[in-house]
């Protein structure tokens, strides 16, 4: 009976939505089954066939609230039709709001690029498109420092300037940033964690109230590659890092420091219990939910078309520190979708934990309380 009245409700929403944005039966359909029928009813069914393949047959199923996915991608070769390809995507995934992120560049990548080629066709439509910014110039600094062990006063001058430079542009945090990644669309790149320009960069953060996103794969203790990985391109090795991590955190409370890809883990080491212990410790970490469909890895947030309970109860613990981050590619790929899975996640949570995770945390985490522009802090600077 509740499942029917829930039904009836989410009908009439859907009803008015589709008039709005899609004007089609295909649309009413797509949230009916969302709200009503349950997405989860209907993942049941499918997931005899299993999960992924129930997903990539689906009519995509938008969020059953406004939500904000606050990390995803976009073709930099047109950034006119990624913004278009974006936009479209805000009213088919009923999001409020995406925020773009630049990947993580190693030093020597020909084909790095920063937020610069984005922003002014992004900026016009800010209360639905963000960008951050520093993956393709901060985080080639950082790589440079680690190679040459150089952090030095110059290198600090020459980072902080770069970072404050890009707050100037309008980013609304540094990212993508990395500490230990993979392979991938990037090279294989390792940072520490507590390397003195990561402290700086979490000072300027904290200082304009933006947020640091960080890619990091869970390396507790040092350990050997993970098996099925391949060295070269990546290390044979892997430096520990949660300790550093920790100290990182530690290091400026007031800075936000977001871990990205919860659920999407490839060393097997990032699990419920672990997020517990450093969710418990540190009350400026936030960590953004993702699921690849075609590349689940381990520990997975969504399993056999479902949240995986211990992760659920992670959630309930610490409400306030989840966020939706897809990981999803603009224009979107063929096949099953990044964005489709984590608002299938979303839409399978009880909805106070739904609001919160979509949307509350993620407004929270992009707010910025009483911060300085760049603008403000260069002219009350050691000039005047
Ligand atoms: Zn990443
Ligand atoms: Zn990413």
């Amino acid at each position: 009976m509740k499942r029917r009245r829930r039904s009836v409700d989410c009908l009439g929403i859907a009803i008015k939505k589709s008039v709005g944005q899609y004007r089609s039966w295909l649309a009413i359909l797509a949230v009916w089954i969302a709200c009503g029928l349950g997405a989860n009813d209907v993942l049941m069914s499918r997931s005899r066939r299993g999960p992924e393949q129930a997903l990539a047959e689906a009519t995509p199923v938008p969020a059953l609230i406004s939500y904000i996915d606050t990390h995803t991608h976009f073709d930099e070769h047109d950034p006119q039709n990624t913004v278009a390809a974006v936009l479209r995507a805000v009213g088919r995934e009923n999001a409020a709001k995406i925020y773009l992120q630049i990947p993580p560049f190693g030093v020597d990548d020909a084909m790095k690029y920063d937020a610069e080629i984005i922003l002014p066709a992004a900026r016009q439509y800010a209360d639905n498109i963000g960008v951050l910014g520093g993956g393709g110039s901060l985080n080639p600094m950082i790589m440079q420092a680690v190679s040459t062990g150089d952090s030095g006063p110059d290198v600090r001058k020459q980072f902080k300037e770069r970072a404050e430079g890009l707050i100037r542009e309008g980013v609304s945090g540094f990212g993508e940033m990395a500490a230990e990644h993979f392979a991938g669309t990037t090279a294989y790149e390792y940072a520490p964690p507590d390397h003195p320009l990561y402290l700086l960069l979490a000072d300027i953060a904290a200082q304009y109230g933006v947020p640091i996103d960080m890619h990091m794969e869970a390396v507790p203790q040092a350990m050997p590659l993970p098996v099925g990985l391949k060295s070269p391109p990546n290390a044979a090795q892997l430096h520990a890092n949660n300790s550093a991590f920790e100290r990182l955190l530690a290091h400026n409370p007031r800075a936000k420091i977001i871990w990205a890809h919860l659920g999407s883990d490839n060393t097997g080491f990032r699990t419920p219990e672990s997020a517990r212990q450093l969710l418990k410790a540190h009350s400026n970490l936030y960590m953004e939910i993702k699921c690849d469909p075609r590349a689940v890895g381990k520990n997975p947030v969504f399993a056999d078309g479902r949240v995986k309970p211990e992760w659920l109860k992670l959630f309930q613990e610490f409400p306030d520190k989840f966020i939706i981050g897809s990981d999803q590619h603009y224009p979107e790929e063929d096949g099953p979708t990044r964005w489709q899975t984590v608002v299938t996640i979303l839409n399978q949570l009880p909805a106070s934990l739904r609001q919160r995770i979509g949307r509350e945390n993620a407004e929270h985490v992009f707010s910025r309380p009483g911060a300085r522009s760049a603008r403000t802090e260069a002219t009350d600077g050691v000039d005047q």
